[in-house]
């Protein structure tokens, strides 16, 4: 019975073949109510077999065969086979094989994993996404006041919900679709209370709120708006860099951080190299001008200063570099009331530069694993941190002397929000470089 340790089954006989193995077990208690109407007094009324896949063991597949009895009701007359417990009826596996499943499968390939339970990829992949939306079902995400609709890159674009107050991720969409975003949104609790909504400059996001969140006020980050400029900086420097001897061009390719970094920013020495590359090319120098009045404008305190100084900006744009901050010019035009709006709600340093982390990570993230898997990895993953604090308290004294007044602090400050808000920004990249997602295969 031990091999079986499955309360209610009788083991009959175990079959080991090459690949599997075979359990055949019976009910240990028969059947003594109807399960049409409920009432005491019924018949055996004939036999089968059925199958269900359980844990691997010792590198096999198994499989528990019962040998169920089909009943028949004195009192109603109907049939019926006995109902098997512990069992998961639609894909007839044990419960808890399809619990293992889950766990495995956030860890490694559907392919490995099939091969170990000795079912379809296709299987694998089913079972897995529904033990993902149950778990993420059950930890019933509060949805933020303050809701974030970004992008980062798994394998692809994908889209992120974030909450910017928490600084958390709640969900993570297959693609950037107006549809889905638009049928995730809609499917938010209480999506009424949804007062701020920041997106990066993406139009299906801005289509998706105003459709299903039509009271919110979109708002479009700086850091989407300002990265623009360095975009523009950049395309500067790589004109410039085509008539260079090879000698210099690395020396340009070296100090690009220079030009990218904010003037205020440079330490003395940067700020001497950084002179000396702008008096050489006077193309650069206009052109690194402009991006450090660019991000100026966002000094302004309200948003009539920044209309102002935005206006003021432009004017100053010689002709030749028109062209060259086009997509900055394109982007106030284009988002307008977006862009706007950012100054009259405060501002989301930690956010951005969470976000900013984040997107540079995970780039990183290797192919062969499902959507479904990088979802369940990024949202239902305790990351390393959890893990550390789930140390008991006494260990923790012990180890580290504390006293219990900081050690219960200590087991207070949340590190993954008990799943409430989702996980947090800063905690993803690190999960993402501990999660065998950098090599792809593992
Ligand atoms: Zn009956």
């Amino acid at each position: 019975m031990d091999l079986l340790q499955l309360d209610d089954f009788e083991l009959i006989r175990v079959v080991e073949e090459d690949h599997d193995f075979h359990i055949y077990t019976r009910l240990s208690d028969e059947t003594t109510h109807c399960q049409h109407c409920g009432k005491y007094g019924v018949v055996g009324f004939g036999r089968r077999e059925q199958v269900m896949k359980d844990l691997p063991r010792l590198g096999k597949c198994s499989a528990i065969h019962v040998e169920t009895r089909r009943w028949h009701c004195k009192h109603c007359g109907k049939t019926f086979y006995e109902d098997l417990p512990h069992m998961d009826k639609k894909h007839r596996m044990t419960d808890r094989l399809v619990q293992w499943i889950g766990e495995q499968t956030v860890r490694r390939t559907n392919s490995s994993v099939a091969e170990d339970v000795g079912v379809t990829e296709g299987t694998i992949r089913l079972v897995f996404a529904e033990y993902v939306l149950r778990k993420y079902e059950a930890m019933r995400f509060v949805t933020p006041r303050w809701l974030g609709i970004d992008e980062i890159h798994l394998i692809k674009p994908r889209c992120v919900l974030t909450n910017v107050e928490k600084l958390t991720v709640f969900d993570i969409l297959e693609n950037r679709n107006e549809q889905t975003v638009a049928e995730r949104l809609s499917r938010l609790n209480n999506r009424k209370s949804i007062e701020l909504v920041t997106i990066d400059m993406w139009r299906p996001y801005r289509d998706a709120a105003a459709a299903v969140l039509p009271d919110a006020t979109v708002v479009v980050d700086k850091f989407h708006v300002v990265r623009m400029l360095n975009a523009a900086c950049e395309a500067v420097r790589k004109v410039l860099r085509a008539d260079l001897t090879p000698a210099v061009r690395r020396g340009l390719v070296n100090d690009r951080f220079l030009i990218l970094k904010r003037k205020h920013q440079l330490n003395d020495k940067e700020h001497m190299m950084l002179s000396s590359w702008l008096e050489k090319y006077p193309a650069l120098a206009m052109a690194y001008e402009i991006k450090e009045a660019g991000y100026r404008i966002y000094d302004a305190k309200t948003r009539e200063d920044a209309n102002a100084a935005y206006e003021e900006w432009r004017a100053s744009i010689p002709q030749e570099m028109k062209g060259t901050f086009g997509d900055f010019e394109r982007a106030w035009r284009n988002w307008r009331d977006e862009i706007f709006a950012y100054f009259d709600c405060c501002a989301t340093n930690a956010y951005t530069e969470n976000l900013n982390n984040l997107i540079r990570t995970t780039n990183r993230v290797g192919r062969g694993y499902s959507f479904e898997a990088l979802r369940a990895k990024l949202l239902l993953s305790e990351g390393p941190e959890k893990k550390a604090a789930a140390r008991p308290v006494f260990q923790k004294m012990l180890s580290r002397d504390l006293t219990m007044e900081t050690a219960v602090h200590e087991m207070r400050v949340p590190t993954h929000y008990e799943g409430r808000f989702g996980t947090l920004l800063s905690k993803l990249p690190e999960i993402l470089r501990d999660g065998n997602f950098g090599s792809g295969q593992p």
